[in-house]
């Protein structure tokens, strides 16, 4: 029996446990380490923003988990050796035979100055429901909605994001008070996508949300509620941010980013191994060709999987990471689009888009009730 421990129970991490439990559960022994007690979708937290679904409502407990051959163990994993694939814990240490880092990413409010004082955000869960209360109270005015930095997770979601907050400031009869304006650094929204692109514009201006590409708000003035940006300031009254994402501390700390874009960690783009013999680095927090979302980082569990097998039986991984997902976009009103990218398989990236519809609504309601079965269920 061999060894497997996956650090972090994410959409990468939970997909590889499956995996493994399903192909290999004879072979090996799957620990899985997560700080928290339950798993939350990314996109919930627009339900606890805009559709009043408390928080708890969409925690699935880990406890829940009925996979053979898999343990979760509730820890805080407080430090990494890739060479010797020691990992420390707040209760434990651990050498697998095989290390499996898939942490995630972590936000950086304080790389934009003011933010953390006088912005909001939806990117954590604390940060969704103090923006859901101070939403409450927002009698209309200037909101600047601003992509801070570049990656961040799900490149549709800042747009998901003003969507749907033009659809609940027009519901409680606010909309006409209040000017939109969503700023940010990159040209366009899904650049793999022009079509996926110009739906979102087209939406915005539809909707009156004044769109800035190609601009970034360094910092924010709290005392006078201005976001700087280097064509000048601009007034708000209520500002919503996607904050700098990094790795987690324990990430940085361990080495493992050495050779990465960014700070990110470096993976072979084919294989997600790491230079360590025996380490793999999945999702957010890995350097991968890819946006940051849960769909590749499930993509990278499904070959991670399959290169451990192929390891474990002496061959040669049959399977390379191709790098592909379906991300849905909420547009509002029930309706839901879809881009179906693929970054690797071919010379260049693909990533055909589907218009809005009831129909993929139900789709996306579908794939996340399919994935925690897959998840969770044996
Ligand atoms: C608003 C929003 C909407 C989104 N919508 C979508 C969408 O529609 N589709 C999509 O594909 N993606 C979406 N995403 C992105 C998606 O949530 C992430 O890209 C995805 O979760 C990344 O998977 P991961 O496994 O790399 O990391 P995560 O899922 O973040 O998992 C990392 C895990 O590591 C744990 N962890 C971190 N540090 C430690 C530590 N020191 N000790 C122990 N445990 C630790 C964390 O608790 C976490 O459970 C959205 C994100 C947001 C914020």
């Amino acid at each position: 029996m061999r060894t497997v421990l996956i650090l972090g129970a994410g959409f990468g991490g939970l997909e590889l446990a499956a995996r493994l439990s399903g192909s290999l559960a004879e072979e090996v022994r799957v620990v899985l380490v997560d700080r928290n007690d339950s798993f939350t979708f990314g996109f919930a937290k627009l339900e606890i923003l805009f559709r009043g679904v408390p928080p708890e409502a969409v925690r699935v407990p880990y406890a829940g988990l009925a996979h053979p051959g898999v343990e979760f163990r509730q820890e805080e994993v407080t430090a990494i050796d890739p060479r010797t694939r020691h990992v420390v814990t707040d209760r434990s240490e651990y050498e697998p035979d095989i290390l499996v880092v898939a942490l995630g990413a972590d936000y950086d409010p304080a790389a934009t100055p003011g933010f953390a004082d006088d912005g909001h955000e939806y990117y954590s869960i604390e940060g969704t429901c103090r923006l859901r209360d101070r939403l409450d109270s927002f009698d209309g005015g200037a909101v600047i909605l601003a992509v801070l930095s570049v990656p961040f997770k799900c490149p549709p979601a800042p747009y998901e994001g003003a969507m749907l907050l033009h659809e609940m400031l027009t519901r409680r009869g606010v909309r006409d008070r209040t000017r939109m304006h969503m700023i940010t650094p990159m040209d366009s929204p899904i650049p793999v996508s022009p079509d996926t692109s110009a739906a979102i514009v087209e939406a915005l201006a539809r909707r009156d949300i004044e769109y800035s590409p190609g601009r970034r708000v360094h910092a924010l003035d709290p005392s006078r509620h201005m976001a700087v940006t280097r064509d000048g300031d601009l007034a708000y009254d209520l500002f919503i941010g996607i904050p700098k994402h990094r790795v987690p501390d324990v990430v940085e700390a361990s080495g493992l980013t050495v050779g990465g874009t960014d700070g990110w960690i470096a993976v072979d783009p084919r294989t997600l191994e790491t230079r360590y013999p025996d380490v793999y680095a999945i999702g957010d927090c890995a350097d991968a060709p890819v946006p940051r979302a849960g769909v590749f980082a499930e993509d990278a569990a499904r070959t991670v999987a399959a290169g451990i097998a192929a390891k474990l039986r002496g061959s040669t991984p049959s399977e390379k990471y191709l790098g592909r997902g379906v991300c849905h976009i909420e547009f509002g009103g029930g309706l839901v689009g879809k881009v179906d990218a693929d970054f690797l398989s071919g010379p260049a990236p693909v990533a055909p888009f589907s218009a809005p519809s009831e129909e993929l609504a139900r789709e996306k309601a579908e794939s996340a009730a399919a994935r925690l079965d897959r998840w969770f269920t044996r």
